[in-house]
């Protein structure tokens, strides 16, 4: 089977599109064979490697895929241990957050808080990450694709969609009136976020760089879009929230952002964070934290109980994806050298 494979780190260069052996399902397991997969910045940073996170080498990297099953393994199905509704023919996607399924934080639907939790395609291998022709998957952890979306479209949802969801719903608990500033407001997670505030009723105030980024923004929904290549950020949030300053901060930009994240967060506000795409060394001057009273969230991916509800909200038209280009596999040094130079609005997708 084909897939996109590297065996150090580096710059795009170093993807290969070459021939690997074929994946085959153990007994607790799905094989399937992908119509889509997603790009996501976790790609980048396996490529890059990341300070104190092992990469397997030979890597395939790639966490979001959708499908078809097209084997199953001995335990699954049937109405007992690993039973599962889905069956070989149908149309899938998966939750790539990997675990144990018995530890006490998994069986409490927390399986980000599981000692072996991994997210599939970024931190696990060798080779078995989706930019490939054909994937293994626990059958825990393979949902039906929502019959509203093409492969494609599906495909360029889970990652994006569960990690905003958590960060938004149940971490920040988001609700009906709220303004929340939105960084990186047309990328993957961005267009994510500003749909769930519509969603619940908020009002979305993505940042983005330059007037193309400012259209897509508004397409979706958004009518407080802050230009970051011609504005003031945190006067602008002032201005729109008549000096409140935002009830909600979505970051996953980290060090350039956080200074400004912390200025434009309204007394008693929650700022929510999935990442740092900018450096980890973010400073804060903790005597405003304490004196308003300002709330520090982390958030990891999410479980798949919640990629299950986005994943309604998808099927009941509130949510859409979001894609800039659909690319052939072999072109992911391609997507990603576009990634890195922040030129993409929502996501990429590659189709074997
Ligand atoms: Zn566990």
């Amino acid at each position: 089977m084909k897939a996109v494979v590297f065996e150090e780190h580096g710059g795009p260069d170093i993807l290969n599109y070459t021939d690997i052996l074929n994946s085959e399902p153990k007994s607790f397991e799905f094989l399937i064979e992908v119509k889509a997969a997603g790009a996501n910045f976790n790609d980048i940073w396996a490529r890059r490697g990341m300070p104190g996170m092992k990469v397997v080498f030979p890597h395939v990297a790639g966490s979001d895929v959708a499908g078809v099953v097209r084997a199953i393994g001995s335990e699954v199905g049937g109405t007992g241990f690993g039973s599962s509704p889905v069956r070989v023919g149908d149309e899938v996607v998966v939750h790539p957050g990997i675990s144990c399924r018995t530890c006490d934080m998994c069986t409490s639907g927390q399986e980000f808080f599981c000692r072996q939790f991994l997210i599939w395609g970024f931190q696990t291998g060798p080779n078995d990450g989706g930019h490939s022709e054909l994937v293994t998957m626990p059958a825990v952890n393979v949902l039906p694709k929502p019959a509203n979306l093409t492969f494609e479209e599906a495909a360029s949802m889970p990652l994006v969609l569960e990690t905003a969801w958590r960060m938004l719903v149940t971490r920040a608990r988001i609700q009906a009136g709220e303004n929340v500033l939105i960084w990186g407001g047309v990328g993957g997670l961005g267009v994510m976020a500003i749909q769930i505030c519509r969603m619940f009723g908020a009002n979305p105030i993505p940042v983005v760089g330059g007037a193309a980024k400012v259209a897509k923004a508004q397409e979706l929904g958004a009518t407080d879009v802050i230009d970051r290549t011609s504005e003031d950020v945190a006067g602008r949030v002032r201005e729109i929230t008549r000096k409140v300053g935002a009830d909600i901060v979505f970051e996953h930009s980290g060090q350039d952002t956080w200074p400004t994240s912390m200025a434009a967060l309204r007394w008693g506000g929650r700022l929510v964070v999935c990442g740092a795409s900018t450096g980890f060394e973010a400073v804060t001057d903790l005597r405003f934290l304490w004196n308003k009273q300002q709330n520090l969230l982390g958030s990891h991916l999410a479980s798949k109980a919640e990629l299950a509800a986005a994943l309604r909200a998808v099927e009941a038209g509130h949510i859409k994806p979001v894609i800039d280009h659909v690319f052939p596999l072999r072109d992911v040094s391609k997507a990603q050298q576009l990634m890195e130079d922040l030129k993409v609005q929502g996501k990429l997708v590659y189709v074997p």
